[in-house]
């Protein structure tokens, strides 16, 4: 799956207070791939979510600690209770650099400890980051409208008479999902709501003599079966005829990109 920045992202140059504290706690390269990393974070949180492929990279590069600034918050924790399972857990989430783990001590942030100094450094990098975790993009299918000519041609190429060729109106439903290390997770999946009476299959091109499935808008053959971009194109007398377009043609033929993290599945395919 590859996914790709938006043109006009730019890294933010300046760490927001609240994240720089925690680069103290990396040395040498880990320090810069931090830094990176939470700069990669902010753009996200000033987004409103994840752009594709930030979530893996920051979390990868927050979890390089450097072992002697994490050794002092770890033996802190013995002191805190000796009720101490909670701690003997808590010890080993600092020396791993489990930083989303500080969600789970929010009340040790207020203790002037090196534990508590830990905790207050990192909770909110790990709130930033589950915040983000909850709420994955909704994807948009981003469409430029065509000239005539391209669009006459087009039907021509299919045997259809098309007059437009538009983007169809999806729904987006949340969907809760449990990933592997058994953490939860949210994503949007799509309904597309096809206009009344839309045809299917109209395109000359559906479903190769091969038995691949074909991209509708030129025949390629698309193996994969998320790989495509719902469209639909209108004749002179109005009907709607679906078009399951290849991704890389959807960009190339009509300038149409899908933004966020979307994978259309069409049917059958
Ligand atoms: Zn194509």
């Amino acid at each position: 799956m590859s996914k790709s920045l938006p043109a006009d992202f730019v890294l933010p140059t300046v760490l927001r207070p609240e994240f720089r504290p925690c680069l103290r706690y990396y040395r040498n390269s880990a320090s810069h791939a931090a830094e990176h990393a939470l700069l990669l974070l902010q753009a996200s949180v000033d987004q409103g979510y994840w752009y594709p492929g930030f979530s893996r990279k920051v979390k990868a590069a927050l979890s390089k600690t450097h072992r002697k600034e994490t050794e002092l918050a770890a033996a802190d924790t013995d002191k805190l209770t000796s009720a101490g399972k909670q701690f003997f857990f808590a010890r080993i989430d600092v020396e791993y650099g489990r930083f989303e783990c500080t969600l789970k001590y929010p009340e040790v942030a207020a203790t002037r400890t090196p534990f508590g100094q830990w905790v207050a450094v990192f909770l909110p990098v790990a709130e930033a980051i589950a915040k983000l975790d909850a709420t994955r993009p909704k994807p948009v299918i981003v469409f430029k409208t065509l000239s005539p000519t391209v669009v006459e041609n087009l039907g021509r190429t299919l045997g259809l008479d098309l007059v437009s060729v538009e983007a169809p109106e999806i729904r987006w439903d949340l969907v809760e999902g449990v990933d592997q290390s058994g953490k939860r997770y949210s994503y949007y999946t799509p309904t597309i709501l096809w206009s009344e009476g839309t045809v299917h299959h109209s395109s000359k091109f559906c479903v190769s003599d091969a038995g691949n499935h074909q991209c509708e808008a030129c025949g390629h053959a698309i193996k994969n079966s998320f790989n495509w971009v719902p469209l639909f194109g209108r004749d002179k007398s109005g009907v709607a005829h679906s078009l399951w377009t290849g991704k890389d043609c959807a960009k190339k033929l009509f300038g149409c990109e899908v933004t966020g993290e979307a994978e259309f599945r069409k049917e059958g395919a």
